[in-house]
């Protein structure tokens, strides 16, 4: 990250004082950013967004799940045509079999009930979400463009100033913090990192089904799984096929990065016991770094093949962080003429598969305030306070479900956990295994 140098944030301006925003300045061009600016684009506003990336599509990032709630927002934000080109590039959950949950040596031990997962969920690539959005954006969209400070000119009214690693500055009625965990926005908001470590790091990639021996394609199948080994270790295998698992019929519209069935996994260490520098590695070592630390801890073969057989170009670490899990927590200063939204004020560790859904609906929420602002029915004070009263309980709500994962993985990591795990997981699979053959075709396949 860039220089951060802040100015303390400045009292709010009386609510009264200030109308609705003509230019918005967005910091962050990801999901929510880039989301944001779609909309207010749509409703006539002026906005720019300052992204720090080069190229939209030159990011990490894999499958992303959009629930209901974030399908009927990027609706509203895209307009209907990018809005079908986005649902044609995705893959519908409904279709495929329910998820399960497997042990570290590959051995099924049952249906895998999904905390808060929206059965009308579909699943897309990050790159493609944020190509869509970008699409949107259009020339609104700033790249190359490191925001380093943010601040509010004083005086009621003052217009809101941010400055970039250039030297050059943007002004603007509102501006909007969108810049992810560790967001130089919120520190300038509230003196302090919304984010935390949650405790858990990641290592993930994506592997084309061919590339796998049958025998395995079958017994992952076309499902998500998520496997559980000792030490806190786990293995989630999403199935990513937006051909074979359309939510569209329509071919013409579809703009996937992915275009075969795919899965996009996703190992994960308990800090204390992840291998070290393992965040520094790419490509092959850190595959290889990866399948040591798992073998280390008891895997077996079979579940690590996806791994053995990833596209290099594609894995990479990362670490878990999280927000505040409560709302009074969450988005602490008072409403002004700077806000912020997505894992900026509610960073959330990919276990719950709402992240970016959250921060879509974060942008329409905004999109909506501001665009009864500039109605007249209130102003720029009074939207921006509805947003975050509303940003405060939703995004406290999904940082708590996603920690719910993570939290298991570390007791899994004390020394009774991982013996609780040595134990009673094998005990499961072999009466998952008695009970399939007793009854076969029912239950988990
Ligand atoms: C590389 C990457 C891969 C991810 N992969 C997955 C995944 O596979 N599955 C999943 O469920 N979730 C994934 N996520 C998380 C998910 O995308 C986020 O939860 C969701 O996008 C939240 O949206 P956001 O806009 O708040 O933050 P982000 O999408 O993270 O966007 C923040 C943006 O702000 C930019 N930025 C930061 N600081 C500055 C600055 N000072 N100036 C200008 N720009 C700045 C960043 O470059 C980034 O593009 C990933 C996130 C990232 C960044």
């Amino acid at each position: 990250m860039d220089t951060t140098a802040t100015t303390p944030a400045p009292a709010a301006v009386p609510a009264t004082t200030v109308p609705a925003p003509r230019r918005v300045v967005v910091i962050g061009g990801g999901i929510g950013g880039l989301a944001l600016a779609a909309g207010l684009r749509r409703r006539g506003f002026d906005v720019v967004v300052h992204e720090r990336d080069l190229d939209p599509a030159a990011t990490g990032g894999y499958h992303i799940t959009l629930d209901t709630a974030a399908q009927d927002a990027l609706r509203e934000l895209l307009g209907p045509v990018l809005h079908e080109k986005l649902l044609a590039s995705a893959s519908a959950v409904r279709r495929r079999p329910g998820d399960v949950w497997f042990d570290w040596r590959g051995r099924l031990l049952g249906d895998l009930r999904v905390r808060g997962l929206d059965p009308d969920s579909v699943d897309v690539d990050r790159i493609t979400l944020r190509l869509v959005l970008a699409e949107a954006v259009g020339d609104a969209l700033v790249l190359g463009s490191t925001c380093t400070a943010v601040e509010r000119e004083p005086g009621p009214g003052g217009r809101v100033r941010a400055t970039f690693a250039d030297g050059s500055t943007t002004h603007g009625d509102l501006l909007v913090g969108a810049d992810g965990p560790n967001s130089l926005v919120v520190r300038h908001l509230s003196g302090a990192p919304a984010s935390r470590p949650a405790g858990v790091t990641g290592v993930s990639g994506r592997t084309p089904a061919a590339a796998l021996d049958p025998t395995e394609v079958q017994r992952l199948g076309p499902r998500s799984s998520l496997a559980v080994g000792p030490g806190g270790t786990g293995l989630y295998v999403g199935y990513l096929d937006p051909d074979g698992f359309a939510v569209l019929d329509a071919a013409h519209a579809r703009a996937a990065v992915t275009t075969g069935p795919t899965y996009v996994w996703g190992a994960m260490f308990p800090d204390a016991t992840a291998p070290r520098g393992l965040r520094e590695q790419r490509g092959a070592p850190l595959r290889d770094t990866t399948l040591d630390a798992l073998r280390a801890a008891g895997w077996g073969e079979v579940p690590l093949q996806v791994l053995a057989r990833t596209d290099v170009a594609s894995v990479a670490a990362y670490r878990f962080t999280v927000g505040p899990e409560d709302a009074r927590s969450t988005a602490p200063w008072p409403a002004g003429s700077i806000t912020a939204l997505g894992d900026a004020v509610h960073a959330t560790p990919p276990t719950a598969g709402k992240g970016a859904g959250t921060a879509v609906v974060d942008a329409h929420r905004l999109v909506e305030e501001l665009t009864a602002a500039r109605a007249g029915t209130r102003t720029l004070h009074t939207a921006v306070s509805a947003f975050e009263t509303d940003l405060r309980h939703r995004g406290s709500a999904v940082t708590a479900l996603s920690m719910a994962t993570v939290r298991r993985l570390l007791v899994g990591s004390t020394p009774a956990g991982s013996a609780l795990t040595r134990t009673t997981l094998p005990l499961l699979a072999r009466s998952t295994a008695l009970r399939q053959r007793l009854t076969p075709g029912r239950g988990s396949r």
